[in-house]
C-alpha cells in the first residue's frame, strides 16, 4: 500500500518535471505575463498616461507661443488654427490683465473666458509670478458640469516684471467610459489568447517532447538488451545529433557484444583443445606406452607441446588485459634499432637453419630511439612470428629499417598470402582470426591486438599494407632520439 503511493508520488515527480509539462507551464506564465501587462499598461495607467501626456502637450504648445509670439509672420490666425487643432482656450493678456488675444472654444464652460474669470485670472497671474519658473499649471474642477480642466499660465518675458501672460485651458475627458469599453475588449482578446496560446503551448509542448520521448524509449529498449533498436530523432538538429550519438554508440555495444561472445567462444575453444590433448596422451602414457621409452617421449613431446600453447595463449590473454585496462607501465629507455633488431634476429638461427625460412635484415645505420624495449620486442617477435606463419611456400621474410630525420620505420614484409582488404580492418581485433582455429598455424590470436595496445601506449604510428597472393607489410615508427652522451 506504502509502496504503491510512494510509486505513485514518484510518477507525478516525474511527470511535473517533463520536457512536456515544463514546456507547457513556461508558455502559459509567458502568456499570463503578457497579458498582465498589457492590462496593467492599459487600464491602470491610462488615466495616468493621459494627463502626463495632456501636460506635457500643453506646456510644448504654451513655449511654442511664446517663442513664435514676438514673430510678425504670427498672426491672429495662426492662433487660431493652433487653439482650434489643440481644442484649448487661448487667452493673451498684456502686463496690465488686458486681454490682446484671445480663443474662446468653450464659452461659458472655460474656466479662463467664463463669466466669473476676472478675479480667478488675477488669482493665476499672482500665481505663475511666484512660481520659480514663471509658469503655473493646475487641474481644476468645472463648476457647472463638474468635469475636470486643465489649466496653464505662463509669464511672457521676466516673471518679476511680465510684459504679459499667456493662458490656457483645455478639458480633461473623462476616460471611465473609453476604459470600461476598452476593459471588456481587452477581456474578450484576452480570453481568446488564453484560449489560443494554451493551445499552441500544448501542440509545442507535444512538437519538442515527442523525439526526446522516442529516443528514451528506444533507449530503454537498448537497456533491456535490443541491440537492434534504431534511435530517431527527427523533429530539430539536436535531436537527430543525439539519435545519430546513440545509434553509433549501439552499433559499438553490438559490435562488442558479439566480439565478446567471439572471444568466449574461441578463447574455451582454444583452451579446451590443448588440455582434451594433453589428457588423452597422458592416459595413452598410463596404458599403452609407459613402458616404451620411445612412444612415451613421442607422447611426453605432443604434452609440453600442447602445454606451451595452453602457456602462450593464457600468457597473450594476461598481456593483453594488462595493456587493455592500463595497469602495464611503460618503461622508456634509450637503444640503437639495428642492433636490437640484429639481437632479435639472433633467436630465428634455429627457424631457419631447420625449416629453411630466410630473414633479410637492412639496418645499416645506426640510429637510436626511445621506448619500453621488452614491450617493443614483443612487438617485433610478433610480427616476424606472424610473417613466418602465414608466409607460405615462399619463406622469405624481409626486416627494414626505414630512417628519416624524425623518425624510424620498421617494416616486416612476407611473401605470403596476404590480406583481403575486407579482412584488413579486422586483423587488430581482439582474437581475429581469418581461417578460425586452422591448428597447423602456431598463434593465439591476440598477437596483433598486443602489437596494437603497446603502439597505442608508446604514441607510434603503425599500419599494414598487403596484397592478397602477393604477400603482406606491417609497419610501425618509432621517434628517433638522441644517442646516449656515451655513445
Ligand atoms: P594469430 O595468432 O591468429 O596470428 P594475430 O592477432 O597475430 O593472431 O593475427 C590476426 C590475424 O591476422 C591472423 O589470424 C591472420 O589471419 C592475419 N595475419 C596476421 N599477420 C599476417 C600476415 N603476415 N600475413 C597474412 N595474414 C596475417
Amino acid at each position: 500500500m506504502q509502496e504503491s503511493s510512494k510509486h505513485r508520488r514518484i510518477s507525478l515527480k516525474r511527470s511535473l518535471q517533463s520536457v512536456r509539462f515544463t514546456v507547457w507551464i513556461y508558455f502559459a506564465i509567458f502568456i499570463s505575463s503578457i497579458l498582465l501587462l498589457i492590462w496593467i499598461s492599459f487600464i491602470a495607467s491610462l488615466e495616468a498616461t493621459y494627463r502626463t501626456r495632456k501636460t506635457s502637450n500643453i506646456t510644448t504648445i504654451a513655449n511654442y507661443i511664446l517663442t513664435e509670439w514676438a514673430d510678425e509672420a504670427f498672426t491672429a490666425t495662426s492662433l487660431d488654427k493652433l487653439a482650434h487643432d489643440n481644442d484649448m482656450c487661448i487667452l493673451i493678456q498684456d502686463k496690465y490683465g488686458v486681454p490682446v488675444y484671445s480663443y474662446d472654444l468653450m464659452s461659458k464652460n472655460c474656466l479662463i473666458h467664463g463669466t466669473l474669470s476676472s478675479r480667478r485670472l488675477a488669482e493665476y497671474r499672482a500665481l505663475a509670478c511666484e512660481s520659480s519658473n514663471g509658469i503655473y499649471y493646475a487641474e481644476a474642477k468645472n463648476s457647472r458640469f463638474g468635469t475636470d480642466m486643465l489649466i496653464f499660465v505662463m509669464t511672457i518675458g521676466s516673471k518679476d516684471d511680465p510684459s504679459g501672460y499667456i493662458f490656457l485651458n483645455t478639458s480633461l475627458e473623462p476616460l471611465d467610459s473609453t476604459v470600461s469599453i476598452l476593459r471588456v475588449q481587452m477581456l474578450q482578446v484576452s480570453l481568446a489568447m488564453l484560449i489560443l496560446g494554451f493551445g499552441i503551448s500544448i501542440f509545442l509542448s507535444r512538437l519538442i517532447s515527442t523525439p526526446i520521448i522516442r529516443i528514451t524509449r528506444s533507449a530503454e529498449k537498448l537497456a533491456q538488451g535490443d541491440y537492434n533498436v534504431k534511435f530517431n530523432g527527427r523533429g530539430y538538429t539536436e535531436t537527430e545529433q543525439l539519435a545519430e550519438t546513440l545509434n553509433y554508440a549501439s552499433n559499438e555495444i553490438t559490435k562488442i557484444d558479439t566480439m565478446r561472445r567471439d572471444l568466449m567462444a574461441n578463447i574455451s575453444h582454444d583452451l579446451r583443445t590443448p588440455l582434451t590433448m594433453v589428457k588423452a596422451y597422458a592416459e595413452m602414457i598410463r596404458d599403452l606406452s609407459g613402458d616404451d621409452p620411445e612412444k612415451r617421449a613421442e607422447h611426453l613431446g605432443i604434452i609440453i607441446e600442447e602445454s606451451d600453447r595452453l602457456a602462450a595463449l593464457v600468457n597473450d590473454i594476461m598481456d593483453l588485459t594488462k595493456l587493455e585496462n592500463g595497469s602495464a607501465e611503460i618503461n622508456k629507455v634509450k637503444f640503437c634499432v639495428g642492433s636490437r633488431l640484429r639481437d632479435i634476429m639472433t633467436r630465428y638461427t634455429l627457424l631457419s637453419e631447420r625449416d629453411g625460412y630466410k630473414f633479410y635484415l637492412s639496418a645499416e645505420e645506426e640510429v637510436w630511439a626511445e621506448a619500453d624495449l621488452i614491450k617493443i620486442d614483443q612487438v617485433i617477435y610478433n610480427l616476424i612470428n606472424n610473417a613466418v606463419n602465414y608466409s607460405g611456400e615462399n619463406k622469405e621474410i624481409y626486416i627494414m629499417q626505414l630512417v628519416s630525420p624524425k623518425t624510424v620505420r620498421i617494416e616486416i614484409t612476407d611473401r605470403g598470402a596476404g590480406i583481403s582488404e575486407e579482412l584488413m580492418p579486422l586483423i587488430f581485433d581482439r582474437y581475429y582470426r581469418a581461417e578460425k582455429h586452422k591448428r597447423e598455424v602456431i598463434g593465439t590470436g591476440l598477437g596483433l591486438s598486443i602489437v596494437k595496445q603497446i603502439l597505442i601506449l608508446h604514441g607510434f604510428e603503425f599500419g599494414v599494407k598487403s596484397e592478397e597472393g602477393i604477400g603482406s607489410t606491417f609497419w610501425f615508427e618509432m621517434k628517433r632520439a638522441e644517442p646516449p652522451a656515451d655513445e
